[in-house]
């Protein structure tokens, strides 16, 4: 690295599987794409690549052979050969449809109630989306609750501002709460550059221990002094983070009694979630991400985080 070097590297993140599937990870996956139909969401920034997480999941889904009946119990499972669930494209899947009912319509509008009928079952299907927007969604949530495990990439800071993108998408609390059966939220933060890392002490006040949850004043932690290395920005690339929102019964209810995201979080996180902001603290506990990349994280994820929290 010369003096004059750009500090290009700085952007690059890797997607490690074996950092991205350790176990509550697996266990999640397994849980949420053991549904024979309904809508899983991939969420990231737009800096992230989608389309390799999603060749992930999809290899994930094909090896992974657990599937149940919908149901909200997670022991209701059953064992199929692998053969049996099959990987296609929203385009694909909507041809056949439309080839084998020639009357098949594809409603611009989705509307609250879904005609079921019109798909003959088959073995459980997992179609893949790269990336969610106005145009595709009315075809999603069809494909979705016809029968089909829909995979869809949705570009949003975590699994919150992703659900709250989902639902203004959707239109209907009924129709999102209904199909969703969790949500796979990545993000990064910036890894301190190892060659210049020191040990400073913070000053915490009142919405930053609000924000991070913790009442300490000082803090310890680590960032990057600025060497050549760095070119003296401190940071050497960046490390992706991940959480997993499952839609419990509980959840669902609380999306149909229009609940804000803020709100819906507190609740996962009593039901055990491990969240992005988790995720940030514990890498800056290990001296590898700093405090302002936490705080950041904390801003980015948590959707009106700075607000009272009253219920
Ligand atoms: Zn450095």
């Amino acid at each position: 690295m010369t003096w004059f070097s750009n500090s290009d590297d700085s952007e690059l993140y890797a997607f490690e599987p074996e950092r991205f599937l350790v176990p509550p990870m697996e266990e999640f996956l397994r849980r949420i794409f053991a549904a024979r139909w309904g809508m899983i969401l991939v969420s990231a920034p737009e800096y992230i690549d989608l389309e390799q997480i999603l060749d992930f999941l999809a290899n994930f889904s094909i090896q992974s052979s657990y599937y149940s009946e919908f149901s909200a119990s997670k022991e209701d499972f059953y064992q199929l050969e692998k053969d049996e669930r099959k990987i296609r494209t929203i385009e694909e899947v909507l041809r056949e449809a439309k080839e084998a009912i020639p009357d098949f319509q594809i409603t611009d509008q989705v509307s609250h109630t879904i005609r079921i009928d019109n798909i003959p079952p088959r073995n459980p299907e997992v179609v893949f989306i790269n990336e969610l927007n106005n145009e595709n969604i009315s075809n999603a949530i069809e494909a979705s609750v016809n029968h089909r495990l829909v995979v869809a990439g949705i570009r949003a800071e975590g699994s919150f501002p992703a659900l709250q993108l989902f639902r203004e998408y959707v239109k209907s609390d009924h129709l999102a709460a209904a199909s969703l059966m969790g949500i796979i939220g990545l993000n990064t933060v910036g890894r301190i550059c190892p060659e210049c890392r020191i040990i400073v002490e913070h000053e915490l006040g009142n919405l930053e221990q609000f924000m991070i949850g913790s009442y300490r004043e000082k803090l310890c932690s680590y960032v990057g002094a600025g060497c050549e290395a760095c070119s003296f920005t401190g940071y050497r690339g960046q490390i992706l983070i991940h959480e997993g929102l499952e839609l419990t019964e509980n959840l669902r209810n609380k999306i149909l009694s229009k609940m804000k995201p803020r709100h819906l979080r507190m609740i996962a996180k009593q039901e055990g979630m491990s969240t992005l902001l988790d995720a940030a603290w514990a890498l800056s506990e290990a001296g590898e991400t700093t405090l302002e990349e936490v705080m950041r994280t904390a801003e980015e994820t948590d959707p009106g985080g700075t607000e009272p929290a009253s219920i």
